[in-house]
């Protein structure tokens, strides 16, 4: 089954989403007005722009309604858009790495991504946190097609692939830069046994996906800390864009990863990208590594 109209309308919605919300109760309060008439505006701008809607225009109502009609709970039957539309928001405070993040689910598998990176360079960030922004980059994925990149400012898209590298020697992990996020010290320990010399990568959002995705490094290694539960929309994106680029998005027991128990991924062990070479000795590390783990963490 091809999704190629969903791709074209997510690609659009995924470079515009930045200044949407996940749900409308901000915006009904008094403070919100302003914010809802921005993106009013934006919507209406959008629309014209479009030329497939006719003369429609929508009031700051409209746009209330239609943000709340997207509150599905998701699950295992139909077609359920996934948005994070700040990804990574302590990122975008900082003014470093954020995404917008766009999936669409059917019968609970990831079938189309898009990832909006204002943040991340076109050229490879290979070894380093980018230190200097350019114009950001687009990352999309429909299954069975690939994964392809362009610039935030329309470019032609160039098709991306994983990094083939399969001696972990010379592989090089990405993490979150937020130390709440995930245990450093574990991801530390499971470098360690991989004989991985390179530093990690800190970013933040679902950045770590698209620059895997294009082989700026070849893991991501993500460990929250116990009882945090993983949201699907911090994952579903990234993980059909890096599958489509040939790489593999699982848990730390080896299973990729359910889209389909609504708003939470049963897993809470871990999350682990990779490309297929390094996969056997990243599972291996990382299942030695946490049974070494204190039990507190
Ligand atoms: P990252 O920048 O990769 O850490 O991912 C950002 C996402 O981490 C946010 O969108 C949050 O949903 C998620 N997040 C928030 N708190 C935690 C936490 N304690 N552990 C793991 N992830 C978290
Ligand atoms: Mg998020």
């Amino acid at each position: 089954m091809s999704y190629d109209k969903e791709l074209t309308a997510a690609r659009k919605a995924a470079s515009l989403a930045a200044s949407l919300c996940q749900d409308t109760g901000d915006l009904c309060k008094d403070s919100g007005k302003d914010t809802l008439q921005r993106i009013t505006k934006l919507v209406n701008e959008t629309i014209a722009n479009d030329g497939s809607y006719g003369a429609c225009t929508l009031s700051p109502e409209d746009v209330l309604r239609a943000i709340d009609s997207g509150r599905s709970e998701g699950g295992s039957f139909g077609r359920h858009w996934v948005l994070d539309p700040i990804d990574g928001t302590k990122g975008f405070v900082r003014g470093d790495q954020y995404a917008v993040a766009l999936a669409l689910l059917h019968n609970g598998k990831a079938v189309l991504g898009v990832l909006a990176c204002p943040n991340l360079p076109l050229a490879s960030i290979a070894g380093n946190a980018p230190s200097e922004y350019a114009v950001g980059c687009l990352f999309y994925a429909q299954v069975g097609s690939g994964t392809f990149m362009q610039s935030l400012d329309g470019s032609s898209p160039v098709k991306v692939h994983v990094s083939d590298i399969g001696n972990s020697e010379d592989a090089s992990f990405f993490e979150p830069f937020e130390k709440a996020h995930s245990m450093q010290e574990l991801t530390s320990a499971i470098a360690r046994k991989l004989g991985v010399k390179a530093p990690p990568v800190r970013i933040d959002s679902q950045a770590k996906y698209g620059a895997l995705s294009r082989g700026d490094g070849e893991m991501y290694f993500r460990f929250p800390r116990k009882g945090y539960r993983e949201k699907i929309w911090d994952h579903a994106a990234g993980c059909i864009v890096v599958t489509e680029a040939g790489g593999v998005v699982i848990d730390a027991a080896g299973r990729p990863l359910d889209f389909s128990k609504g708003e939470h991924l049963d897993s809470d062990t871990g999350i682990i990208a990779t490309n297929r070479k390094l996969m056997p000795s990243i599972l291996k590390a990382v299942r030695e590594s946490l049974e070494e783990k204190p039990s507190s963490c």
